[in-house]
């Protein structure tokens, strides 16, 4: 059994030998007696959110990983052999399981068992799993979005942007997009038919930038990166605006974070800015997107870009390229295929 080990806590970005790839020889049978399930796991979701679990103490919302441990994460895994009412072997889960080639859980109230399988299996490392949920859950109830409304998306080509500018497009929204190279502004525009889309990197003066793209103000931003970028976006928010805070990728490695000068635009302006964990999300509203989401997908209504990496050996480079860009759409590791 292939694991990658997560090796010691770290401070500062992740660096490719904070992991280890070892090889152990398991059993491919539950425990006599046990309730959990052994799956042969088939993609992992690389996520940005790991890297709080590589600081010692995690965060508020996820613990740390456990040096000399596999990491863990979202993934899509078979069912193997089960000692649990709820699955059977050869059923497809999706949910939290190693990064391993076979995982042995006893906690599976975290898997959702798949139920349409006429999309492609990685979709639940993605539009059908955590990363969808998270857009869904940030535009519509968080963001309220309504017909003609200027809405503004930052890490546009990623997992999560890509799916909020879509969804907002199907909203009647108006949607730009950021992102930091023109490949990926020009998927913007071209393939995912953003109305504009912009490479920040390319831009010195964010305020200018917003001011050019939205003369007339944005309703809606979908923040996902943090940093110089949310003080710009305040600036050029219209009255009563509204910000879900989803994400800011920028600080995840800093040991200084940027402090955002323009916050009393929010009074000003009458702006609602909101956090929101995606977890929280899922009991009430997880069925029901699933359906939306598959129809979606089945009837071409939404474009989703994947970058799928082949072999578990390569995952953790695959997870460091979230800090660098490296990823254009949701990135994935295929461990097995089936
Ligand atoms: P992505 O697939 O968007 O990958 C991350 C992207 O962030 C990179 O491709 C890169 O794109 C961009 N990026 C990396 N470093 C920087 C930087 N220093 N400045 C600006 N952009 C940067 O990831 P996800 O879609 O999975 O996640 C997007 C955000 O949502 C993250 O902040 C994540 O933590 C958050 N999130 C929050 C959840 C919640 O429950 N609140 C749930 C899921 C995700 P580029 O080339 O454009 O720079």
């Amino acid at each position: 059994n292939k694991q990658i080990i997560f090796c010691d806590y770290i401070s500062g970005f992740p660096k490719e030998t904070d992991f280890v790839l070892k090889t152990n020889t398991i059993r491919l049978k539950l425990p006599r007696g046990s309730n959990g399930v052994l799956v042969k796991n088939l993609y992992l979701s690389c996520d940005a959110y790991m890297r709080f679990r590589m600081t010692k103490g995690g965060n508020s919302v996820v613990s740390a990983f456990k040096p000399g441990s596999p990491m863990v994460g979202y993934g899509v895994a078979r069912v193997l052999d089960s000692g649990s009412q709820e699955m059977k072997k050869g059923d497809v889960v999706w949910g939290f399981t190693g990064w391993e080639e076979y995982s042995f859980i006893t906690d599976i109230k975290s898997f959702v068992k798949i139920k349409y399988t006429d999309v492609p299996l990685s979709y639940y490392a993605g539009i059908l799993g955590k990363a969808g949920m998270t857009a869904y859950a940030g535009l519509h109830e968080i963001c309220s979005p309504k017909k003609g409304e200027y809405v503004f998306v930052s890490a546009a080509a990623g997992a999560v942007g890509q799916l909020v500018g879509q969804f907002a497009m199907l909203m009647g929204c108006y949607v730009v997009g950021c992102a930091g190279s023109n490949e990926k502004v020009h998927l913007l525009k071209n393939k995912l038919m953003f109305h504009e889309a912009f490479n920040y990197n390319e831009e010195h003066n964010l305020d200018a930038a917003l001011k050019r793209y939205f003369p007339k103000g944005i309703d809606i931003y979908f923040e996902n990166v943090g940093g110089e970028m949310i003080d710009a976006v305040l600036l050029n928010m219209r009255r009563n605006g509204r910000i879900a805070m989803c994400g800011a990728i920028s600080q995840y490695n800093l040991d200084q974070p940027y402090g955002v000068q323009n916050l009393s635009c929010i009074i000003s302006k009458s702006i609602r800015m909101e956090g929101f964990v995606v977890l929280d999300y899922y009991e009430e509203h997880y069925t029901k997107f699933v359906e939306l989401a598959r129809r979606y997908i089945l009837e071409e209504k939404i474009v989703y870009m994947e970058d799928v990496v082949e072999g578990l050996e390569n995952g953790p480079s695959a997870l460091l390229g979230l800090f660098s860009g490296c990823n254009t759409g949701k990135q994935v590791v295929a461990v097995a295929h089936e």
